[in-house]
């Protein structure tokens, strides 16, 4: 039997190069090796995204971008996380067992409050409710970017405290285990902090060619000459285009930089034409998919019914766990 993999992307704007490195590419690359459910986490959006058309836009953009990268409806469940009321039902379960000075010490929580952002209780409950969408499905794996560990942890400690308080012995939820690759845990933006749309420094992943060339040309470059001599390790520009070469490719390019000869200029408008050549195939595949919406839809319903029918039977052994199914 395969082991099973969850995760999940928020539909709040267009998905970037982090996303896809830090995430995304490992559910496509580990869909035959595991039995997958992929998610559009659009309850965990609601915290930031309260417009009904961006929300319901976005819900379309990310289940497009899934298909477009190359997921595949037949291998993995895709879904909405709103399909799964069952989810907010585990999640208040959840709530009575967890207090609130453990909450208080969850990164994003505290990273909210030392900006002095209103918080309101979504942003607060968070890492329960991404605790329930994952214990729910019993995952074994959860591929997130960096980022997320932490939310990986809190299911773990859910799942713990769940079973001593309720399992009489029996564990009723599986341990699940982060998987984060270590070269890709956190990709860097154009200003060389963590890629993120709150920082305003992402690489679309399905950007135009005008935004790849907007984008790249914004790095910045110390002032090192032509001719000198340049370490790729400390180079930004080396550091996203690193991630679309492997192997003799990206010995190249690393020689070109050591050996001088190479300009900031010149290695920008080699990144440009690397982006253009592995986005421009994705955007096509995207456009095209948008042309069915209606194929989009029933494959995120299919997928939805799928989750819906696990979490369902969960649900019945945690209500007699708890005691709420009198018999
Ligand atoms: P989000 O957009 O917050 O739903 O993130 C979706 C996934 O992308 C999560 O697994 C994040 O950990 C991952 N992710 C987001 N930004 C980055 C980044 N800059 N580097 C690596 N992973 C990222």
């Amino acid at each position: 039997m395969k082991k099973i993999l969850l995760s999940g992307v928020k539909p709040t704007g267009r998905v970037h190069l982090g996303n896809y490195f830090g995430a995304m590419k490992q559910f496509l690359d580990l869909q035959d090796k595991f039995e997958s459910y992929i998610f559009i986490a659009d309850y965990h959006a609601m915290t930031t995204v309260q417009n009904r058309e961006e929300l319901s836009q976005g819900i379309i953009d990310v289940a497009l971008d899934y298909l477009a990268i190359g997921l595949d409806p037949k291998k993995v469940c895709l879904f909405k996380q709103s399909d799964i009321p069952e989810v907010h039902e585990l999640t208040w379960i959840f709530n009575c067992i967890t207090t609130v000075p453990y909450l208080m010490r969850a990164h994003a929580f505290k990273d909210a409050e030392a900006k002095n952002k209103e918080i309101n209780v979504g942003i607060f409950d968070y890492p329960i409710l991404m605790a329930s969408d994952i214990l729910m499905q019993d995952a074994d794996v959860v591929p997130v970017g960096q980022d997320q560990k932490q939310h990986v942890e809190y299911a773990r400690d859910t799942a713990q405290k769940f079973n001593r308080i309720f399992g009489k012995g029996e564990d009723v939820f599986k341990m699940p285990e982060p998987f984060i690759l270590k070269e890709v845990e956190t990709i860097p933006g154009t200003d060389g902090k963590k890629m993120s749309k709150s920082n305003g420094n992402v690489i679309p992943l399905f950007a135009t060619s005008e935004e790849i060339k907007k984008a790249v040309m914004s790095i910045p470059t110390d002032s090192k000459g032509v001719d000198e001599p340049k370490n790729p390790s400390e180079s930004l520009i080396f550091a996203i285009h690193k991630l679309l070469l492997e192997g003799p490719k990206l010995a190249d390019l690393r020689t070109k930089y050591e050996k001088g000869g190479l300009g900031y200029k010149q290695a920008k408008e080699l990144l440009i034409a690397d982006l253009e050549a592995f986005i421009a195939p994705l955007r096509a595949k995207r456009d095209a998919l948008a042309r069915d919406l209606s194929a989009v839809k029933e494959i995120l319903k299919k997928g939805g019914e799928k989750a819906r029918s696990r979490a369902s039977a969960k649900m019945n052994v945690v209500r007699e766990k708890v005691g709420v199914e009198v018999k």
